[in-house]
């Protein structure tokens, strides 16, 4: 890998999202060597891939590179590697680019799709995890407008221009309402020659309500919000298959649709090695103390959505959100300092900062330390906090310039197909 030896201890962080990114600035100054591995050479701020998909906002507004990241600190080293496996007895990892010791690791690789076992849908359905995997969304979106135009089967044509997201989260929420305002502001401009008021939007919801985990009011505001704007909302619904091109349900209900997102779940991205049965925890997570250790190997962490730590407040691990993530990443950078001057680490407590979501133009739901509200005030306060956030002085320029544009203009400019989307089939394996 081409990584000298020093004679600093080597910190190997894999993963360069959020809890990787706040951890290696935290330890950018201290006296240590810190390799960071990416299987991508940057780092995606997910919580706008549906702008992405949706042509609100360029991939690359979001995306920031991880070697800009401690450009000018010493002892830091980056390599675009994907990491295969970790050999504790060896303090070794294996990557696509070769082998590397290390005296601590950090595991924060975030999480995946879950697809609960079901290899139908998961052959059929797009997921939104990724910037690739948004700009297919993007492609399949525009793909089915263009085909709808051309076909005269009129099934067909409801099924092209038919959506079904499955999962009623903040992603599902915040996809449907995009969705819903290109249908009505962007659709019958693009295609006058085409009945878009048959599109449909559908969101298809297992449990009772739709943000589970928010508060009442703003789960119930969301879903009044979503059908102000035309979507079709079904609570209580588990999705059992879809074969590319109907969905089946538990219940009666089936929908013909070209284009499904599966919303509905996501598990902790694991590293081979970490999946033993003493530290996998539910949802394929690493169980960690409460210095993010993982149990039974002390030189090895785990941050971020791949870290369960269990506490009274969290009997199931903490939310698989940005905040835990960059609130462990910086305490971790802190405590792996105390841990080389053998001074005792500081347990990590979660400052639960709230929640939010937007479901479009003016319309956004928050629960804020006890606050709860509503509308525009609340899709203002949901604009500030995700430019906030976003890294990179440029990025954050670019994103609010485009949202300041679509919010004039009605907009959205990004609706092209770069890159015409074709399912890849040979990463399933039957
Ligand atoms: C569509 C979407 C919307 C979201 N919206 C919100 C939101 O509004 N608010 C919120 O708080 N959270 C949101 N989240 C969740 C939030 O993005 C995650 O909780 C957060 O990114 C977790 O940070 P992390 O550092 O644990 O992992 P990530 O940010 O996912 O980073 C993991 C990194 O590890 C790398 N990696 C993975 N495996 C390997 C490997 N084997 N080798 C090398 N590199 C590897 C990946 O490339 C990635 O860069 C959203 C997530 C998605 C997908």
């Amino acid at each position: 890998m081409n990584i000298p030896l020093s004679s600093y201890p080597r910190i190997v962080i894999i993963g360069g999202g959020f809890g990787g990114v706040s951890l290696a600035k935290k330890l950018s100054k201290q006296e240590v060597q810190v390799v960071l591995l990416d299987k991508n050479n940057y780092h995606t701020f997910q919580p706008l891939l549906y702008q992405v998909s949706t042509g609100g906002l360029e991939p690359d507004s979001i995306a920031y590179p991880l070697r800009k990241v401690l450009i000018g600190y010493d002892n830091f080293y980056f390599r675009l590697a994907e990491v295969s496996e970790i050999e504790p007895a060896h303090k070794k990892i294996k990557t696509n680019i070769g082998e590397l010791t290390y005296d601590y690791l950090v595991v924060a690789t975030g999480s995946e799709t879950n697809f609960f076992g079901n290899g139908e849908i998961e052959r059929h359905a797009m997921s939104m995890k990724s910037i690739p995997q948004s700009l297919n969304l993007r492609s399949l979106i525009l793909e089915n407008f263009e085909q709808a135009l051309l076909t005269d089967d009129y099934h067909e044509r409801d099924a092209l221009m038919n959506f079904v997201i499955v999962g009623g989260g903040p992603t599902g929420v915040e996809l449907a309402g995009a969705l819903a305002e290109i249908k009505k502001g962007i659709l019958p401009k693009d295609y006058p020659d085409l009945d878009t008021r048959r599109a449909q939007i559908n969101i298809v919801q297992g449990g009772d309500c739709l943000l589970p985990g928010f508060s009442n009011q703003a789960s119930k505001k969301a879903e009044d919000f979503l059908e102000e704007l035309g979507v079709q909302v079904w609570k209580g619904v588990r999705v059992t298959g879809y074969d590319g091109k109907t969905v089946t349900t538990k219940t009666d209900l089936v929908f013909q649709s070209a284009a499904v997102v599966w919303a509905a779940g996501v598990k902790g991205a694991m590293v081979k090695g970490m999946d033993v049965a003493d530290v996998l925890a539910g949802g394929n997570r690493i169980k960690v103390n409460e210095f993010n250790q993982v149990v039974g190997y002390p030189e090895i962490f785990a941050i971020g959505d791949i870290a369960c730590m269990v506490t009274e407040d969290h009997p199931r691990g903490h939310p698989m959100v940005a905040q835990p993530a960059i609130q462990q990443g910086k305490l971790l950078g802190e405590n792996l300092v105390k841990l080389l001057e053998h001074q005792p680490m500081t347990p990590f407590i979660y400052n639960d900062k709230g929640s939010m979501a937007t479901i479009g133009r003016n319309k956004a739901v928050c629960d804020i330390k006890g606050y709860r509200f509503q509308g525009v005030f609340a899709w203002f306060v949901w604009m500030f906090v995700h430019l906030f956030f976003l890294i990179g002085f440029r990025n954050r320029m670019v994103v609010f310039i485009n949202w300041v544009y679509n919010y004039i203009r009605f907009d959205r400019e990004a609706r092209l197909i770069i890159r015409p989307y074709k399912r890849d089939y040979s990463q399933f394996k039957d």
